[in-house]
């Protein structure tokens, strides 16, 4: 039987950017994944490339908030109330989380890490002929607390030299000519850059073809093998398959194939929906994000994609029609053109967030199985960090300097 280096479990943005990093060094790459190439998270996500995201997801405000919200159907975010231990335990540690400490703690490596993955993915962009538009990020408020909220971030992220900048609304009138908006103000994250993720799903394995790195579809992980405390291989249905490493991209999945190696990883699945308006009444020349509503507004190659909500309800990707319409309820308030009549028959997409309790990902390798190599938990950041990520987990396995601090990524933090 074939033994490839490394195994990668999970083929969305993080396993097949680890696996391009992994197969330019020379190793012999078998990516495994459960779908057929076509659909997943990292296809139907935003599309941002976000380095102004710097604060987790696990902020100040954001429990007394999600409480708010939970008392409404149409709301931006929403946990399904469920007796369960470890949601239970995520719960306790993200309110645990929600304080400026931990903001303090983690924006430096979340700003470090985005803005690496920044240029490696104007770097594939490059390579791979894919388009990726440098051209910045508008938040949009309608209340005055969330702009003084944005402006603060602003001034944080001048730490980074992110140019970030306030608009008032007449100035927003020349920035967005073309666009009706009803806005207090914003404020704009120049670095920030966007693009078509399900293009760059495509585009991306095209690269492979000149590397040792095999692509195959419709192969569920079911188990491992194990010799004398290390793995050695992978089922995915009759089948089996050895390497030397063995690299954990599953999304919001891990953690169910983690117990199949008596490991616990607290990790939700953070349910989202978009929506494509191939027909839209106006096109912004640029991405938003409508702040209080948390929408994101992202012009794409002929369309415009909605997308929002959070809910925590497991491993669920059902449509759950009435948030899906409340999120496309809230856009009109913003963007009086985008009334919800124009948007409320358009076919809905959902995708599950690896959320982790503190807002940082997982990234290292587990202290048990030493050469099992855990890449999840980006939650609403993953498309940004996807190749960061895979960078930092070809670093790992072949013993090489980390291009950035990976010490708060550290997968046994729990
Ligand atoms: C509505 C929405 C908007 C978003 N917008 C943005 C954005 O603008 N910018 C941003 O940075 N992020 C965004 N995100 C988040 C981003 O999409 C995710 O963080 C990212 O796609 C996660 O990538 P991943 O590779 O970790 O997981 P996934 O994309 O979920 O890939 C995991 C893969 O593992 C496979 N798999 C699972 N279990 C097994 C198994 N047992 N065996 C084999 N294969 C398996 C799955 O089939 C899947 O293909 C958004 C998400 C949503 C839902």
């Amino acid at each position: 039987m074939k033994k490839y280096d490394v195994i990668i479990i999970g083929g969305g943005v993080v396993g097949l950017s680890t696996a391009y990093y992994l197969g330019k060094s020379g190793q012999s790459v078998l990516v495994l994944d459960k779908g057929n190439g076509t659909d997943g998270c990292s296809f139907g996500n935003a599309g941002f490339i976000s380095p102004s995201h710097f604060v987790p997801l696990s902020a100040p405000g954001i429990v007394a908030k999600g409480l708010r919200w939970m008392m409404s159907r149409t709301s931006p975010f929403y946990i399904k109330p469920r007796l369960n231990k470890e949601l239970l335990k995520w719960g306790w540690e993200f309110v645990k989380h929600a304080t400026p400490t931990h903001v303090d703690y983690a924006k430096d490596a979340l700003a470090e890490l985005s803005l690496l993955s920044r240029t490696l993915h104007n770097q594939l962009a490059n390579e791979a002929n894919m388009s990726i538009q440098n051209k910045g990020m508008l938040m949009l408020c309608r209340d005055e607390a969330t702009l003084a909220h944005e402006i603060e971030v602003a001034e944080m992220a001048k730490q980074w030299d992110m140019g970030a900048k306030a608009y008032t609304p007449e100035e927003l009138k020349k920035v967005e000519p073309g666009m009706k908006l009803n806005v207090l103000g914003g404020v704009m994250f120049p670095l920030d850059s966007y693009t078509d993720p399900a293009a760059f799903m495509q585009q991306l394995p095209k690269l492979f073809n000149a590397l040792p790195i095999t692509l195959a579809f419709s192969k569920e992980v079911t188990d491992f093998t194990l010799s004398k405390g290390t793995i050695t291989g992978v089922t995915a249905g009759q089948a089996h398959y050895q390497a030397d490493n063995f690299v954990l991209a599953t999304g919001s999945f891990a953690p169910r194939l983690m117990k199949k190696l008596n490991l616990n990883l607290p990790l939700e699945a953070g349910k989202g929906y978009s929506v494509d308006w191939t027909t839209p009444t106006s096109v912004p020349t640029t991405s938003y994000i409508l702040a209080e509503a948390r929408v994101a507004v992202t012009p794409m190659p002929g369309r415009v994609r909605l997308a929002g909500t959070m809910e925590l309800v497991g491993l669920n990707e059902s449509i759950n029609k009435t948030r899906a319409n409340g999120f496309l309820q809230s856009i009109e308030a913003y963007l009086p053109e985008y009334t919800f009549d124009k948007l409320k028959n358009l076919p809905v997409w959902a995708g599950l967030r690896p959320c982790s309790p503190d807002g940082l990902p997982f990234i290292g390798r587990n202290k048990q199985f030493k050469n099992l190599i855990l890449a999840t938990g980006h939650a609403m950041m993953g498309f940004t960090l996807g190749p960061a990520t895979g960078l930092l987990v070809k670093e790992i396995i072949l013993e090489e300097k980390n291009s950035v601090a990976i010490n708060k990524f550290e997968p046994n933090r729990y």
